[in-house]
């Protein structure tokens, strides 16, 4: 690991079981952790404007270097100021390495095994053609050739200007057998090496890079990718790849991948965040999570509510809410909460108006951030495991808090 005040500080506040409550430091400003990630895919928290999404209280969101690179591409996004300029985001901002969706293209869909199926690759029957140079793959927009190389990604992630940028790997899908894996793993770590030699020579002094811990389901893969990575002066650590097949199995990777990570890095899971995966990855010390499903679900009209039977999920586009005069959730301080209920987010919902993703996306957004400033308070005060519980049973966030702070 790479200690460098300058492009970013990680202090450990304190400490409950594996789970820790923590600031990351960066060129723009702190991030309280555990913390959750919003997507903004292609420059936007797509429906927010950037100062609202602020105003839930996100320090951090995400860039998606894939799809920036296509368009509107890292030229224009420069003349404007980076992206922080661009889209008129003050905070801090981390950008990935568009591996995941290249390699999507290439591998039928990592994004359809365990991360949901959503962080869209562009499809349309896409050809990639992966060689230790890199990965060459045609545009989703217009067909034409495009090539992402480790170096090309640091050069486009050093012109969007993030606090933090991810490394190029190659995010091996599920039904990659374990040849395949090792030879994918340890290609990954030489990509390691040239995007941190091309950022030692060209980056921008502040901005900080995360190495990617791949290796799928086999734990010696995952050690020594972990340690490869660890001594490669990163200045925090990712987990990727794929996590198995299902929830069950993804919960029992990550317990067997999160204690091979340094104590000392920040950790982001890749990809990762639905209410309970978010908690599984904070009590194994995982700090920070980035998911598409929050904002995902909303422009479907579905809401994200203490349910753990239906999978904190709230249908609001199928019928059935007339007359329902409560809130999406009893409680929550969103927007939508504060001021409308389910009856008529419903009605708008399904009169397919831009009004119901908009209130939807600010209450999924205000419910995961609740979930991740209410954690951060039980690890203060050494109550993780009670919180947890409570709202693994059904207790939203401000409730479980709540639950947890009367345990003894
Ligand atoms: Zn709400």
């Amino acid at each position: 690991m790479r200690q460098d005040e300058e492009r970013l500080r990680f202090q450990i506040g304190a400490r409950d079981g594996s789970a820790r409550a923590g600031v990351i430091h960066t060129a723009h400003g702190p991030i309280e952790t555990p913390a959750f990630i919003p997507l903004a895919t292609r420059g936007t928290v797509r429906g927010l404007e950037s100062e609202e999404v602020a105003g839930l209280g996100y320090e951090l969101i995400l860039g998606n270097t894939y799809h920036l690179f296509v368009s509107p591409g890292p030229e224009r996004i420069a003349k404007a100021g980076g992206l922080h300029g661009f889209m008129g985001w003050e905070r801090a901002l981390i950008t990935d390495s568009g591996g995941f969706q290249v390699f999507s293209l290439a591998h039928g869909g990592v994004a359809n095994e365990v991360k949901g199926s959503g962080r869209s690759g562009g499809g349309h029957g896409s050809k990639v053609e992966i060689t230790e140079e890199g990965a060459r793959f045609s545009s989703y927009r217009d067909g034409s050739e495009l090539f992402i190389s480790p170096e090309v990604s640091m050069s486009v992630q050093a012109a969007l200007g993030s606090d933090i940028a991810l490394v190029f790997d190659e995010c091996t899908p599920f039904h990659a057998d374990r040849d395949y894996t090792a030879r994918s793993t340890e290609r990954t770590h030489r990509w390691l090496d040239r995007c941190l030699a091309w950022h030692g020579e060209n980056g921008p002094e502040r901005q900080a890079v995360f190495g990617i811990v791949q290796g799928g389901v086999h734990e010696d893969l995952r050690r020594e990718s972990a340690q490869a990575v660890s001594e490669a002066g990163v200045d925090g650590l990712a987990i990727g790849g794929t996590l198995g097949r299902d929830k069950e199995e993804m919960h029992g990777v990550l317990a067997m991948t999160a204690p091979l990570l340094p104590e000392e890095a920040p950790k982001h899971l890749l990809g990762i965040g639905e209410v309970d995966d978010l908690l599984a990855g904070i009590a194994l010390g995982l700090d920070v999570f980035d998911c598409a499903v929050p904002t995902r679900l909303s422009r479907h009209g579905v809401a994200l509510v203490p349910d753990p039977e239906k999978r904190f999920r709230l249908d609001l586009r199928k019928g059935g809410w007339e007359g329902d005069r409560d809130p999406i959730a009893a409680g929550c301080p969103c927007p939508a909460c504060s001021r409308h209920d389910r009856d008529y987010i419903s009605y708008l919902s399904r009169a397919e108006e831009l009004t119901a993703v908009r209130l939807i996306c600010l209450h999924n957004l205000t419910y995961m951030h609740e979930l991740t400033i209410h954690a951060r308070t039980a690890i203060e005060a050494g109550k993780f495991n009670s919180y947890r519980t409570a709202a693994l049973a059904g207790s939203a966030p401000w409730q479980a808090i709540e639950k947890a702070m009367e345990t003894d």
